[in-house]
């Protein structure tokens, strides 16, 4: 595996993989991987000529008050895991020659952005939407991996493509979980023991509302109820929303006749840490 900090050496490297033909399968993360990001990376390399991963915090989508100083930086345990999933090349910039003092350039996927995560992480996705593309313009990858665990990040990323006539292919894959059910999240190792035995409620609320689904239940106040029954007994974590929208403009469906994303977020009281799943009803992403 080759690591590559510098920028211009990622795109000399990227220019010489495109001149030769090769296919390049990227997966940007934020680092301390888990099986999640390795299913990513897994897919890449077999759907991919050469498997590129990225690990950059990146920190203009932290809120001020967020956990960009505490976010979890195991390097060499990533960088020895990257490198047994097989990953070819590892691009890891520092934060200064991504951010110079004179950056003020910024992508904002609107609308979508301002709601469900948006609303509580003002500015958020618009940190997401510039990092990915400026990852994109460095990697020049064919094919980026993307997890279904961040659903909205998702749904943004491919309108950007889209509406920036990007020349890449988005590809989301399934949310890779604990065996309790509990997403895999870099987060999760803030968790307190109770915090991390109540945690699974998260995803059993969200399977009770697809029982309901699949037993023909299409009103989605009905299902919200349902995963409000599942989340109120907690004593440990505090519901911020439960929202069964529309899984391309993100607009509030009350009755189900296509596609939807039921997306929950949860904080737990005794560390703040947030915690977001989600399923998707009647398809995939
Ligand atoms: P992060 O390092 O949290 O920014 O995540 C990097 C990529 O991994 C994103 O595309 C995430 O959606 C994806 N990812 C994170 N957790 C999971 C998971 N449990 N299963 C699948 N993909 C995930």
């Amino acid at each position: 595996m080759r690591l590559i900090r510098s920028i211009q050496e990622m795109q000399k490297c990227s220019l010489g993989l495109r001149s030769t033909g090769k296919i390049i399968g990227f997966v940007p993360t934020m680092g301390a991987l888990h099986e999640g990001h390795l299913s990513l990376l897994r897919y890449a390399k077999k759907n991919a000529d050469i498997a590129v991963m990225s690990i950059f915090i990146n920190p203009t989508q932290f809120g001020p008050k967020e956990d960009f100083k505490k976010y979890p930086r195991p390097f060499e345990k990533d960088c020895e895991m990257a490198e047994n999933y097989g990953c070819d090349v590892l691009f890891s910039p520092d934060p200064e020659a991504m951010y110079p003092d004179a950056f003020i350039t910024y992508v904002s996927v609107e609308h979508l952005s301002d709601i469900l995560e948006g609303a509580i992480r003002p500015g958020h996705f618009k940190g997401v939407a510039t990092i990915v593309l400026k990852l994109f313009n460095i990697v020049m990858p064919n094919l980026a991996v993307f997890g279904q665990k961040d659903a909205q990040q998702a749904i943004i990323l491919r309108k950007m493509a889209v509406d920036l006539n990007l020349l890449v292919t988005l590809v989301v894959l399934p949310t890779c979980r604990e065996p309790d059910g509990l997403a895999m999240s870099s987060r999760n190792a803030y968790l307190t023991d109770e915090e991390r035995r109540d945690a699974p409620i998260i995803y059993r609320g969200l399977c009770n509302a697809a029982d309901d689904f699949s037993r023909g239940e299409v009103v989605t106040e009905k299902l919200v109820k349902s995963i409000q029954s599942v989340y109120m007994p907690s004593t440990v974590l505090k519901t911020e929303y439960i929202a069964i929208v529309d899984v391309e403009t993100l607009a509030p469906v009350d009755r189900i006749s296509n596609k939807v994303l039921v997306a929950v977020a949860c904080k737990t009281i005794q560390t703040n840490t947030r915690l977001i799943d989600n399923l998707v009803l009647g398809g995939s992403l």
